[in-house]
C-alpha cells in the first residue's frame, strides 16, 4: 500500500536515529497499549506515532504562545466533514525526519511501510468536500496562516464497504478502536450545548432561552503540520459528553438503570456517525443536533478566545471582532453559526440588533459546493422550532428585515413581481409573505404547509462573501443559482478554484515521481511552489526524461498490479494502460457512462479476429467509490460494474486487453495507491453538475491524462495543461437544458452503440440480476418520469470517440510520455497553497505570522 521511501534521500545522522529509537522504546514502554513486552505491528505504529507527536507538540505549543502573543485576525474553518487520511507519512514528511524514522524503526525490526500501514485512515467525511478541507488544514499551515478548522469527532466515520455477489455492503468503521495518538483531549475546553426548551421573556423585553436538554461539547484537538515550517495548526473536533448534574444517582441506586444513565445514551447519539439517516423526523433531529454542537461550540470558543486576548480590565470593544475574526463556512452545513453568534452577542453580551448583525455580517463567509437545487440543504420549521426555538426567532427576524429590505430595493415592480422575488429569495419557505397574502394566495394551495428554513438563503444573506469552488461554477452560482441576490450584492460573490495539497498528492504519493521532478527542475522547491512545474515543459521531449518518467510511473503501476492482486484477487498487466475512476457513485459522475463503454469495447474485441485484437491497446479499468446506503441505483451501478469485471476478467478469448477492476472500499489511503498508478482518468460528470472536482487536480498532477466534460475544473485544467493534452467530449453546460427537453419531446434518437451496450446488458450477457430500474433510468420511463436525466445516452457517442482518441495516442509511447509531463507541468495552479493564498487575501484578509 505504502510506497518504498525514497532511497535517494540522504540518510540521517547516527545520533539523531539513535534519539528516535530511544523515544519510540519509551512510548512503548510508558504509554503501553497492548500487552506489555509485545512490540507487535500495531504497538509499534502506536508507539511511533507518539514519539512522532512530542516533536509536533513542540511546535503546536510554540504556535500557540505566537498567536496568543501577536493576536493577529485568524480564519476559522467550520465544516461537517475532514477527510484527513493517514497521519503517520504526512507527519513524517512535513516534519522532514522521514530517513531517521525508517532507520529506527529498521533498528526495531521493522519497515517504516509496515508501520505506516497498521494506520486507519480517519475518514470523517464523505468525499470531495471534506477532503478539501483537509487540505485546506495542510495549506494553511504550510503558508504559516493564523488559522484553526472546526469539526466533529465521530465515533464511527465513513462506513466500510464490502462487495460480495450481492453488491454492496456497509460496515461501521471503527478508526478509534485502538485510540488515536494524534487527538489530544483538553479537558479545560467544553462548552455547554442547549437543544429544545423554549424563549421566554424578561420584565426589560429581554429574550432568553431557557429550559430542554444540554450536553457538553468537549474538544479533542488534531496537530497540523506545515511542510518544512514550525507553524503548527490545530483542527479541533467536538465530541459530545454529558453534565455531571445529569447522572441520576438515586435512580441508579433504586436499580433504574436506564433511567439514570438515559442522558449519556442521548448525547452519545450526536457523534455517533456521519451523516445518519434522514428519513425520519427522529433523524432529521439528531443531524440538526449534530449542526448545531458543531456550530454552537466552535462559535462559543472563537468568542471565548477572541475575548482571552482582550487587554485585561478595559471595556470590550465588539467592533473589533471582525478585525479579530473570519469564520469560512464549508457549505451550508455549518450555516448555524451566522444565528449562533447572533444570539450570543443580542442575548449574552447584551448588544442591539444592528450592532450584531454588523458584526455577524462581517465574519462569516460561505462556500458553496452544489447548484443541484433538491441538494440545497432545507430543514422543515416544525423539527427546526422544536428544536432552536431562540434561533428560529433570530432567523425570523432576520428574514423579515431582508424583506423590509427587498420592499426598498424593488419600489417600482409590480405587486406581483416583488410577491414572486420574496417567496424565492426569504428564508423561510412556504410561508406567505403579506404581499402573496394580498393577492389572495392560499398556504401551499391550501395542502398542509410545507413550511421550510433554506439553510442556503440565510448563508448567502448572512456572508460577506460567497464563493463557488471553479470558474464555471462561480458563474453557474451568479448567473443561475442565486441570481436575484448576486443582482442585489455582485460585490459578494467570489470564484475560488479548488486545489489539492501537492504534499500528500505528489510528494508523499509519488515518492519516484517526485524525485524525477526535483531532479529536472534542479531542486525540490515545487513542493512549495508548485507555479516551478512549468519549468518541465522544456524538457517535455526530452528521451531521457521520459525514460524516467516512464520507468517513475510503471513502478508506481506495480505497486498498484500487487494492491490489486492481493486485496481483490485479479492479476493485471502492469504494461496496460492504467484507467481509473475513483470518486463517490452518483448517478450525476456517471460511472455508468464508463461502463456502458466498456461493455460495448469488451463486446467489440469478442468480435474480432485475433489478428484484429492483435493490435489492441490492452486496458485495466478501474472504479472505486461508495454508494450512500440508502442510494439504490448507485448500488446498482456498483453491481453491474463488479459483475461486468466477473464475466470479463475470466473470459479467456480476452486475456490481459480488458480488466475491469472494483477497488473496493474507497478513501484516501487508496487513492494515493491508486493516483500515482493512473495514466488516464475519467471525470465524466454531466457539464453543469460537478462543482469543481478535487480528484481531477491529484490525476493531472500525477501525470495523468483526463478524459472529460467540460464541468468544474477540468474546464480550468483543460486550459493548463493545453487542449492537446486533454481529451475533451460531451455537451456543455449550456446544451444540457436543451438536451434534456429534447429528450423530454422524444426528438432525440440515441446512438446504435448505445442501444448495442445496453441490449447486452439486457441478455443477460453479464448475470440475471435485475438491471431494468438501471436501464429505465437511461429511458423515457425512469419513476421520475425524466428519462436519462444525466443524458449517459446523449454524450456516449463523442465519448467512444474520445476513447478511440485515448487508444491511439497511447500507442505512441513517446507522445503519450510528453502529454504526461505536460500535464504534471500544467497543474501547479491547483495546488491548494494557491487557493488558500487567494481565501486569506480575498475573503479573509489574514496575513503570514511564522514562528520562529
Ligand atoms: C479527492 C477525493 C475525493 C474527491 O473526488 P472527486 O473525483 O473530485 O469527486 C473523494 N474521496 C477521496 C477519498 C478523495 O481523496
Amino acid at each position: 500500500m505504502t510506497p518504498a521511501i525514497a532511497a535517494d534521500e540522504a540518510g540521517a545522522k547516527p545520533q539523531e536515529v539513535e534519539a528516535v529509537v530511544s523515544n519510540i522504546k519509551n512510548h512503548a514502554e510508558f504509554t503501553p497499549y497492548s500487552a506489555p513486552l509485545k512490540f507487535e505491528p500495531k504497538a509499534a505504529y502506536t508507539a511511533t506515532a507518539e514519539s512522532v507527536r512530542d516533536s509536533l507538540i513542540r511546535q503546536w505549543n510554540l504556535t500557540h504562545q505566537e498567536l496568543a502573543r501577536k493576536d493577529p485576525k485568524q480564519a476559522y474553518y467550520i465544516s461537517m466533514e475532514f477527510l484527513q487520511g493517514r497521519a503517520l507519512l504526512n507527519a513524517l514528511g512535513n516534519l522532514d525526519i522521514t530517513n531517521a524514522y525508517a532507520q529506527a524503526l529498521k533498528q526495531l525490526g521493522y519497515d517504516l511501510e509496515t508501520i505506516a500501514d497498521q494506520e486507519p485512515d480517519a475518514a470523517l467525511g464523505n468525499g470531495g468536500l471534506g477532503r478539501l478541507a483537509s487540505c485546506f488544514l495542510d495549506s494553511l499551515a504550510t503558508l504559516n496562516l493564523p488559522a484553526g478548522g472546526y469539526g466533529l469527532r465521530y465515533k464511527h466515520g465513513l462506513f466500510r464497504q464490502s462487495i460480495d455477489k450481492a453488491g454492496q455492503h456497509e460496515e461501521p468503521e471503527n478508526w478509534l478502536e485502538m485510540g488515536h495518538p494524534w487527538e489530544v483531549q483538553r479537558h479545560g475546553i467544553v462548552y455547554p450545548i442547549q437543544f429544545f426548551g423554549e424563549v421566554q421573556v424578561g420584565e426589560n423585553g429581554k429574550r432568553r432561552w431557557v429550559g430542554g436538554e444540554k450536553v457538553l461539547a468537549q474538544a479533542y484537538d488534531v496537530p497540523i503540520p506545515g511542510y518544512k515550517t514550525k507553524n503548527t495548526i490545530s483542527l479541533r473536533l467536538w465530541s459530545a459528553a454529558v453534565p455531571a448534574e445529569y447522572f441520576q444517582l438515586e435512580k441508579f441506586n433504586n436499580g433504574e438503570y436506564e433511567e439514570a444513565t438515559k442522558a449519556w445514551a442521548t448525547a452519545e447519539q450526536i457523534c455517533a456517525v456521519l451523516y445518519p439517516g434522514d428519513g425520519t423526523e427522529a433523524g432529521k433531529l439528531l443531524r440538526l443536533k449534530q449542526q448545531y454542537m458543531l456550530c454552537s461550540a466552535s462559535v462559543q470558543d472563537i468568542v471565548e478566545t477572541f475575548l482571552d486576548r482582550r487587554p485585561e480590565g478595559s471595556p470590550v470593544n465588539w467592533s473589533e471582532f471582525p478585525e479579530k475574526v473570519a469564520i469560512q463556512m464549508n457549505d451550508t452545513h455549518p450555516t448555524l453559526a451566522a444565528p449562533e453568534l447572533m444570539r450570543l452577542l443580542l442575548d449574552r453580551e447584551g448588544l442591539g440588533w444592528d450592532e450584531a448583525w454588523g458584526i455577524v455580517t462581517k465574519t462569516v463567509n460561505y462556500t458553496n459546493h452544489t447548484v443541484l437545487p433538491e441538494a440545497l440543504e432545507k430543514w422543515p420549521l416544525a423539527v427546526f422550532s422544536k428544536l432552536l426555538p431562540r434561533h428560529l426567532e433570530i432567523i425570523a427576524e432576520i428574514d423579515k428585515r431582508f424583506i423590509a429590505s427587498l420592499r426598498e430595493q424593488h419600489k417600482s415592480a409590480s405587486k406581483e413581481e416583488l410577491a414572486d422575488l420574496i417567496s424565492r429569495l426569504r428564508i423561510l419557505g412556504g410561508v406567505l409573505s403579506d404581499d402573496e397574502k394580498e393577492l389572495g394566495a392560499t398556504q401551499n394551495g391550501g395542502e398542509p404547509p410545507k413550511q421550510v428554513v433554506r439553510m442556503a438563503n440565510l448563508c448567502v444573506i448572512a456572508a460577506q462573501v460567497v464563493n463557488g469552488v471553479a470558474q464555471i461554477h462561480s458563474d453557474i452560482v451568479k448567473n443561475e443559482t442565486f441570481n436575484d441576490f448576486y443582482k442585489m450584492w455582485p460585490h459578494k460573490f467570489q470564484n475560488k478554484t479548488n486545489g489539492v495539497t501537492p504534499r500528500r498528492w505528489l510528494k508523499f504519493a509519488n515518492p519516484k515521481l517526485s524525485a524525477v521532478i526535483s531532479k529536472w527542475l534542479g531542486s525540490d522547491e515545487w513542493v512549495t511552489d508548485t507555479t516551478k512545474l512549468t519549468g518541465l515543459r522544456k524538457f517535455a521531449d526530452d528521451k531521457k526524461l521520459h525514460e524516467e518518467w516512464v520507468s517513475a510511473k510503471k513502478a508506481a503501476k506495480e505497486v498498484l498490479a500487487g494492491y490489486i492482486k492481493d486485496k481483490i484477487g485479479v492479476t493485471v498487466n502492469p504494461s496496460a494502460l492504467f484507467d481509473i475512476q475513483i470518486k463517490r457513485i452518483h448517478e450525476y459522475k456517471r460511472q455508468l457512462l464508463n461502463i456502458l463503454g466498456v461493455i460495448y469495447r469488451y463486446k467489440q474485441l469478442k468480435a474480432m479476429s485475433p489478428e484484429e485484437r492483435a493490435k489492441v491497446v490492452p486496458r485495466v479499468v478501474m472504479f472505486g467509490g461508495k454508494a450512500f446506503a440508502t442510494y439504490t441505483q448507485a448500488k446498482r451501478i456498483v453491481k453491474l460494474v463488479t459483475d461486468v469485471g466477473s464475466v470479463v476478467n475470466n473470459d479467456a478469448k480476452i486475456g490481459d486487453l480488458l480488466k475491469v477492476v472494483f477497488l473496493t472500499n474507497y478513501n484516501v489511503t487508496v487513492a494515493e495507491t491508486a493516483i500515482p498508478a493512473s495514466e488516464l482518468s475519467q471525470h465524466i460528470s454531466t457539464a453543469g453538475m460537478e462543482a469543481s472536482g478535487t480528484s481531477n487536480m491529484k490525476f493531472a498532477l500525477n501525470g495523468c491524462l483526463i478524459i472529460g466534460t467540460l464541468d468544474g475544473a477540468n474546464v480550468e485544467i483543460r486550459e493548463q495543461v493545453g487542449e492537446e493534452n486533454f481529451f475533451l467530449f460531451g455537451i456543455t453546460a449550456d446544451e444540457v437544458p436543451i438536451a434534456r427537453k429534447e429528450r423530454e419531446e422524444g426528438k432525440f434518437l440515441p446512438d446504435p452503440r448505445f442501444v448495442e451496450a445496453c441490449d447486452f446488458v439486457r441478455s443477460k450477457a453479464f448475470g440475471d440480476y435485475d438491471y431494468q430500474p438501471l436501464l429505465d433510468s437511461l429511458e423515457g420511463n425512469s419513476g421520475f418520469g425524466r428519462g436519462d436525466y444525466f443524458l449517459v445516452g446523449r454524450d456516449f457517442a463523442t465519448y467512444l470517440e474520445a476513447q478511440k482518441k485515448v487508444d491511439e495516442a497511447y500507442l505512441d509511447q513517446d507522445r503519450w510520455a510528453r502529454m504526461s509531463i505536460m500535464s504534471t507541468a500544467g497543474s501547479g495552479v491547483f495546488s491548494s497553497d494557491r487557493t488558500i493564498k487567494q481565501y486569506a487575501e480575498e475573503i479573509w484578509n489574514i496575513k503570514p505570522l511564522k514562528v520562529e
